[in-house]
């Protein structure tokens, strides 16, 4: 294949700055532009070594470089590769990549490296998913899941699924072939039990997506309350917990933040804090019902905070309407005071049977919290660790259809159907689990999964 090039690092300056290319004649357009102290032959110099030089141009130095060589077919494309690393200023980058460019590279697009290594077969399709996870990962084990895809657990399960009903698939055709042996009976039965795990199967990793999707985009909390309730003390107590690392974002719409906490490995992406925090000294200003469920609505997760020691207010009631209906937690706040409310009180216990009691003050019951949250989201369930998590709404949609073929496979079987009927449904859960792999898959899906990569991957 043609030589690509790319910057590798991310847009800014740094300390140093990447320029990456792939493609049998890399090293050719490499000699043209860069000067190494010791000169070597290409054949002499090994892969995964690297060569100190200066990038040149008409005789001129451009930048003092660190060269790093792999030759195919070890490289991350399969190809032979070069990274140079350079200064890491905006200028100086885009200069040495564009001298590659004039020497016979061509601009790679976004994807384009990690696509060659899947087409060069050095990894599936889903192992390429898998790396634009790795890089979008916001917590530490939506990483973790991404990584043991790049290393193909998933890819090892679904080669295990596929391997099952080959392995039975195998006797039908010889029966399909050879129709004057009789064994259609004791083959159903063969066949009907494959039929039943591959779907238990399928089906384990196609309900592993609601974590998947939870690990993945956070679970979107609204934190509402009226006045006084205790919002931005909770706030804070989760926002300082030793274990939580914050990363703000900027909201959709202009002035909020969105802050991506993650405490226990639990992800939650807090709405509107900023609301929150810039009302708590205000009396009027505070969010109004109006408000409140505005952001109720949106969220996956409403958390209605109520202080426990006193009587609730019309307010209270609206919010416990508010919330009827909805995934939520009531927490009965400030326990640390003389409590007149309590979680058999019914008209909570009529809402939700999630209710938790803290203190926002001093932190007690906000572990509760926290494992109330994991139940209710089905995170505890889980083994995160071992269990295999899908996290992709493609791999989701096909393994939802090899379920379906599943289902009618069984059904064409009830009815009696000839074998080779049966075996166009078991054909097509195959090819739906194949283009998971990206064994059977256009061209236009392979370029539309890469072009959501960032350039210089
Ligand atoms: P918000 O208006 O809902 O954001 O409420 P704040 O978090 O600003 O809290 C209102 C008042 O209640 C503040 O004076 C807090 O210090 C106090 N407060 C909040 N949580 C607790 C708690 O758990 N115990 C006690 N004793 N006071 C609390």
């Amino acid at each position: 294949m043609d030589v690509i090039a790319s910057i590798s690092t991310a847009p800014g300056i740094g300390g140093i700055g990447i320029v990456r290319m792939s493609g049998e004649d890399c090293f050719k357009v490499l000699d043209k532009i860069f000067e190494p102290k010791k000169k070597e032959k290409i054949e002499d110099i090994k892969g995964y070594t690297m060569k100190y030089g200066h990038i040149v141009e008409n005789g001129k130095i451009v930048d003092e470089v660190l060269v790093s060589y792999f030759k195919k077919p070890r490289s991350y494309t399969t190809e032979n590769m070069c990274e140079i690393n350079t200064h890491g200023g905006n200028i100086v980058i885009r200069k040495i990549l564009d001298l590659c460019l004039k020497n016979g590279a061509n601009l790679a697009e976004p994807g384009e490296f990690t696509k060659r290594a899947f087409l060069n077969g050095r990894i599936d399709l889903l192992q390429a998913e898998s790396v634009i996870d790795i890089i979008d990962s916001k917590s530490e084990k939506e990483l973790n899941t991404g990584m043991k895809q790049l290393q193909g657990q998933l890819s090892n399960k679904i080669k295990e699924i596929k391997q099952e009903i080959m392995d039975v698939m195998v006797n039908v055709d010889v029966s399909i072939d050879y129709p004057e042996y009789d064994v259609e009976e004791v083959e159903n039965k063969e066949v009907l039990n494959m039929l039943d795990s591959v779907q238990a199967k399928l089906e384990k990793l196609e309900k592993s997506f609601d974590t998947g999707k939870v690990l993945k985009n956070g679970i979107k909390t609204a934190i509402i309350g009226k006045p006084n309730a205790g919002k931005s003390s909770l706030l804070n107590a989760i926002l300082h917990e030793d274990r939580a690392i914050v990363t703000e974002y900027e909201g959709t719409t202009r002035d909020t933040i969105e802050e991506f906490v993650n405490i226990n490995g639990i992800p939650l992406k807090l709405i509107d804090t900023a609301g929150i925090r810039e009302n708590s000294n205000d009396e009027i200003e505070k969010i109004g019902i109006k408000k409140s469920k505005e952001i109720a609505n949106t969220a996956d997760l409403v958390i209605a905070i109520f202080d426990s020691s006193k009587e609730l207010t019309q307010e209270d009631i609206e919010i416990l309407n508010l919330i009827k209906n909805k995934k939520a937690i009531i927490i009965l706040n400030k326990s640390d005071l003389n409590t007149i409310l309590d979680v058999n009180d019914k008209r909570f216990t009529d809402v939700t049977k999630d209710i938790v009691k803290i203190s926002a003050l001093n932190g007690e019951g906000i572990e509760d919290l926290y494992s109330k949250i994991l139940d209710m989201f089905n995170l505890n369930q889980i083994n995160l660790d071992n269990d295999i998590i899908i996290t992709n709404l493609r791999h989701k949609n096909l393994i939802m259809k090899a379920i379906e073929s599943t289902k009618k496979a069984r059904e064409t079987i009830l009815q009696g159907m000839p074998i080779d009927i049966i075996a166009i449904f078991i054909k097509d859960i195959l090819e739906d689990l194949g283009a998971i792999t990206g064994e059977y898959v256009t061209e236009d899906i392979i370029n539309e999964i890469f072009s959501k990569f960032c350039l210089g991957k």
